[in-house]
Parts: C-alpha cells; sequence; structure tokens
C-alpha cells in the first residue's frame, strides 16, 4: 500500500487521479492540496471529483504522512512545490528552462520523476521514434502534429517536444538548432528541420502524430489518449516507484523499465 497525496486535486487530471486511487486498493489516498484560497478547501476530496464520500478533505498543504506527491498543477506552483522537499510525480508541463533547472536541483536531495506524458503507450512509441528516425535518416522530412483540447494552455504540448527530442536524438542533433514552431508566410522547407504544430478545441484528450516523409514513402505513428485515466494509471505507477526510489531525477523510462 503507498500513500499519496495530490497536489492540483481540483483539476482535470488532479481528479482523475483521486478517483484511480479511490478505486485501487494498493493506493491509499491520504490528502489532496488545492490553491490557496480555493473554495474547494475542506471538502471532500471524493465528493469533489464527482467520486463520492472519501473521508479526506482538500487542504492548502500535504499530510506529512504521504509517501509520494503527484502533481498537476500549473510550472509556477510546480516550482513553489519543491519547497515541500517530498518524493514527488511531476506531470505539469511547459516548464520554463530555469524551473526545469530548479527541478534537477530538487532531486539532488528528494527522488522526483518528471514525465510529460504518464501513458504507456506514448512512452514506447518514444523508443519507437528514435528508433525509426536513426533508421530512416535525414533523408526524411519529419513533422509532429499534436491536438489538444480547448483549454490546454501550453503549446506545442510537453508530449510533442518529448517526441521531438527522440526523432533529434536518434539523429544525433539538438532540437533547438533543428525545431520550427508552426510556419507562416514565406518559409521554405529546410533541410533536417523538424516542424512541430499544434491544433487546440473541443475535448480532444490528447493526440500526437509523428510523420516521416520519404521520396517515395511516408512512415507515420499515431497515439491517441483516449481517456485521462490513462495519464492517472500512469501516474500512480509512478508513485509506487517514487515512494521507494533513492534521490535522483527518473523519467518514465525509468517507471516503466523502457
Ligand atoms: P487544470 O487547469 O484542470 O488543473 C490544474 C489545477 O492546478 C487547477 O485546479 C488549479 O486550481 C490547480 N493549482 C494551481 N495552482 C495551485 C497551487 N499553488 N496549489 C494547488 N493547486 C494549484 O489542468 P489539467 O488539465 O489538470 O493539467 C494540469 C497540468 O498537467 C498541465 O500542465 C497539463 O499539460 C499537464 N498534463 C500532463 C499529463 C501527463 O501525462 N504528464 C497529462 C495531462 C495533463
Amino acid at each position: 500500500m503507498t500513500r499519496i497525496a495530490v497536489v492540483g486535486a481540483a483539476g482535470r487530471m488532479g481528479c482523475e487521479v483521486v478517483r484511480a486511487a479511490l478505486e485501487d486498493e494498493s493506493f491509499e489516498l491520504v490528502g489532496g492540496v488545492v490553491e490557496p484560497g480555493s473554495e474547494a478547501l475542506g471538502s471532500d476530496l471524493g465528493e469533489l471529483c464527482g467520486w463520492g464520500k472519501a473521508g479526506v478533505a482538500a487542504s492548502e498543504d500535504p499530510p506529512d504522512d504521504a509517501e509520494a506527491l503527484i502533481e498537476f498543477t500549473t510550472p509556477g506552483a510546480t516550482a513553489e512545490h519543491l519547497s515541500y522537499r517530498r518524493p514527488v510525480v511531476i506531470g505539469t508541463t511547459g516548464l520554463s528552462d530555469e524551473q526545469r533547472t530548479s527541478i534537477e536541483e530538487a532531486a539532488r536531495s528528494v527522488p522526483i520523476v518528471l514525465a510529460p506524458n504518464m501513458s504507456v503507450g506514448v512512452n514506447l512509441l518514444r523508443e519507437v521514434v528514435l528508433e525509426l528516425s536513426g533508421k530512416l535518416g535525414a533523408g526524411y522530412d519529419v513533422e509532429i502534429v499534436e491536438s489538444h483540447h480547448r483549454n490546454k494552455v501550453d503549446a506545442p504540448s510537453g508530449t510533442a517536444l518529448l517526441l521531438a527530442r527522440a526523432v533529434a536524438e536518434g539523429r544525433g542533433n539538438e532540437l533547438d538548432e533543428v525545431a520550427v514552431y508552426g510556419r507562416e508566410g514565406r518559409s521554405p522547407r529546410q533541410e533536417g528541420e523538424i516542424g512541430i504544430h499544434a491544433l487546440r478545441g473541443g475535448a480532444v484528450v490528447g493526440e500526437h502524430r509523428v510523420v516521416f516523409y520519404g521520396s517515395g514513402e511516408e512512415v507515420e505513428v499515431i497515439h491517441r489518449a483516449l481517456s485521462r485515466r490513462t495519464f492517472a494509471a500512469g501516474a500512480l505507477r509512478a508513485a509506487r516507484f517514487v515512494a521507494a526510489a533513492e534521490p535522483g531525477l527518473y523519467s518514465m523510462r525509468a517507471v516503466l523499465g523502457v
């Protein structure tokens, strides 16, 4: 049994993790953190997330007995919460370089899993994309297209960047040197560039396409998340891992052993 607390417990992902933890006997939900001043403070976490009474109240700070925290908030809140100095699974995306550096520093004294996508499928897809990129080589033009619901604030998605880094790594490039984010006006394709495009609308949970365009063939891989539960399940798996891990910064590859 792993005792967890969810940070950002009133959000879309936070609530999905709350429900998933309440339905899994190998986890005990011991707390949920909501924004300071939020109306949700003190409410029952199960009721807050449409699950039914859970007997655990939303609070401003995580309880001391949580063995792992699961954080899905905003980049600013995630950086502030590093002061908790507790084993944590971070799912928040859109982090700046500076916020990432703070996470790396915090991971010297506590275990942290940082994963822009917690699904098993996307993390395996990353391995496939790495191999395709290396083996197809620079003669293939790569474009990445992602779609998300209308409320997503960061673009491109953390997952698109994860996949783009895999393409760049497969070819021995640095993503920053070859990434092109959208195109407008006169913008002919340069050799070796990786085009990254973001669509936003409706209720799309998350779709990622990576296309390798050759002269005589196209290779396309697609991942579609059909429910946030897939991310919540991955987050719980990562929480079990981080609760038992030594200090350090881990990715989902370490959690899944891929
Ligand atoms: P959301 O807006 O529904 O939820 C964010 C929640 O964080 C809100 O309830 C907000 O009140 C809360 N919050 C903000 N500041 C806080 C603070 N200081 N303390 C406590 N709570 C605070 O967003 P969402 O769709 O749940 O997504 C959250 C993040 O997770 C985004 O960055 C998103 O891209 C990312 N995400 C990651 C994965 C993954 O697999 N890693 C999957 C889906 C979403």
